[in-house]
């Protein structure tokens, strides 16, 4: 136990379970995997260094300090190094207890920090109607052709350098919602094999509602009735991986409360971040007497999309109306966090008229990581440029990924070196190819 009663307590990591921290073996094996030491070579910035430093913490060694803060928040969270790691190192564990911890001590706050904290994360991504409020503002300052007139005239140079940097960033609003394009229910025109809940998420639902369209198309082709609740909120994985644990509990019950878990076969989520952090709901909840249950039903029911459609068997894609090249990178957490690798690959192959091009480094972070990309620029910079060449190198006029975030980073890095290839949702490209029935 830490000593010193004045320094902030790192509650979380001294009780949690110990063995989680002693599993590292200090192999080093996950070390080539992790771009952060790839960047820098500094053990402290590697998966083992920072889990040293947790230990170190929980074994009251080390205080919880500012630099403590800042390593863990340089970290992606991309979990690189759980595919690595020959221990089974729960290092999503680890990382969200050690943010937790640095939130609950207020060891980075700034006044500035503070703000941004409260309105994005406690307020407006708490609140689904004040998102779809804010989206419909953006829709119409993106469609009235506002934002161009100040992109020409250069009007945002006005703005202070972290507001400047971030509005390139800002994704193009969607029309209309999930809930105008999907109705509460659908069913195929076959009777059902299977009745599924799908996830419409809130970024995923602002800026790809037409993703979410594209997969209840999908599931209806491959025999699936599409329950679909209203309004939906977030899913929590922004307040999870941001040490905001109360308020991820709060939004995983809602989520839960959604629906009825006896009645589906499975709950679809069709975002690589968003399906890690939904299918963990029963850690989250696990000291929850009414929901623990429920959390764990949850969690077994969870499916993403492309590992939902492998394990019930495709239904054979009519091919498309003209040939496609793609290639796929993979989104970290869809990879590393459910890994679910081969199944993208093997969806993407049963299309007929498209070619899959192998892309190097493919479950290489592209940046986004959350919201690494507006807290770490620099950093999510340098693998945006990365990511981006080696699409470039496959020379395919087509990528995809499954992941707003991840989709998001690399339209904008390809925008900014010039490209035209289109990024995609796998499942809009299957969408496409049933369409063509
Ligand atoms: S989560 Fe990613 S950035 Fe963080 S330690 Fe693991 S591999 Fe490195
Ligand atoms: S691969 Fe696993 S056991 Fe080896 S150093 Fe990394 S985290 Fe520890």
């Amino acid at each position: 136990m830490n000593n010193c009663k004045t320094m902030p307590e790192a509650k979380r990591l001294e009780t949690l379970d110990y063995s989680i921290l002693q599993q590292c073996m200090h192999c080093g094996m996950c070390l080539p995997t992790c771009p952060t030491y790839d960047e820098t070579g500094l053990e402290r910035n590697s998966p083992r260094g920072r889990i040293s430093l947790m230990r170190a913490i929980a074994d009251g060694q080390l205080e919880l300090t500012p630099a403590f803060g800042e390593e863990m928040y340089y970290c992606l969270g991309c979990l690189a190094c759980t595919t690595a790691c020959p221990a089974g190192v729960d290092y999503a564990d680890l990382f969200e207890n050690a943010r937790a911890d640095i939130e609950d001590a207020q060891i980075l706050d700034t006044k500035e920090r503070r703000f941004w904290r409260w309105l994005a994360v406690k307020t407006i991504f708490m609140r689904p109607r004040l998102l779809r409020a804010i989206g419909r503002v953006m829709w119409l300052y993106q469609s009235s052709g506002l934002q161009a007139l100040l992109r020409r005239i250069g009007a945002f140079r006005l703005l202070p350098r972290n507001l400047r940097e971030l509005e390139p960033m800002a994704p193009r609003i969607q029309r209309s919602f999930s809930d105008g394009l999907i109705a509460r229910e659908e069913v195929p025109a076959e009777p059902p094999r299977f009745r599924v809940g799908m996830l419409t998420g809130c970024v995923q639902d602002l800026a790809f509602s037409d993703v979410n369209r594209d997969t209840v198309d999908v599931l209806l082709a491959n025999g699936c009735s599409v329950v679909t609740p209203r309004c939906q909120a977030c899913c929590g994985s922004l307040h999870g991986h941001n040490g905001e644990t109360a308020l991820a509990e709060e939004l995983a019950r809602r989520a839960i409360d959604q629906f009825d878990l006896d009645e589906v076969d499975a709950i679809i989520s069709n975002a690589g971040g968003c399906g890690s952090h939904l299918k963990h709901y029963g850690r989250l909840l696990k000291n929850d007497p009414d929901y623990a249950a429920k959390a764990a039903i949850w969690d077994s029911k969870l499916k993403d999309i492309h590992e939902w459609l492998d394990e019930i068997g495709l239904a054979p894609p009519p091919a498309l109306p003209e040939p496609m090249t793609v290639t796929y990178h993979d989104s970290c957490h869809l990879c590393h966090g459910q890994g679910v690798s081969r199944q993208p690959r093997d969806l993407l192959k049963a299309v007929p008229n498209l070619t899959l091009k192998p892309l190097a480094e493919s479950s290489w972070c592209c940046g986004s990581a959350g919201v690494y990309n507006i807290t770490q620029p620099e950093q999510a910079g340098k693998l945006q440029k990365r990511k981006v060449a080696n699409i470039l190198q496959t020379a395919a006029p087509n990528v995809a990924t499954a992941n707003p975030g991840c989709h998001l980073q690399l339209q904008t890095g390809l925008r900014i070196e010039g490209s035209d290839t289109i990024v995609h949702h796998p499942v809009s490209i299957l969408a496409r190819a049933y369409r063509n029935r």
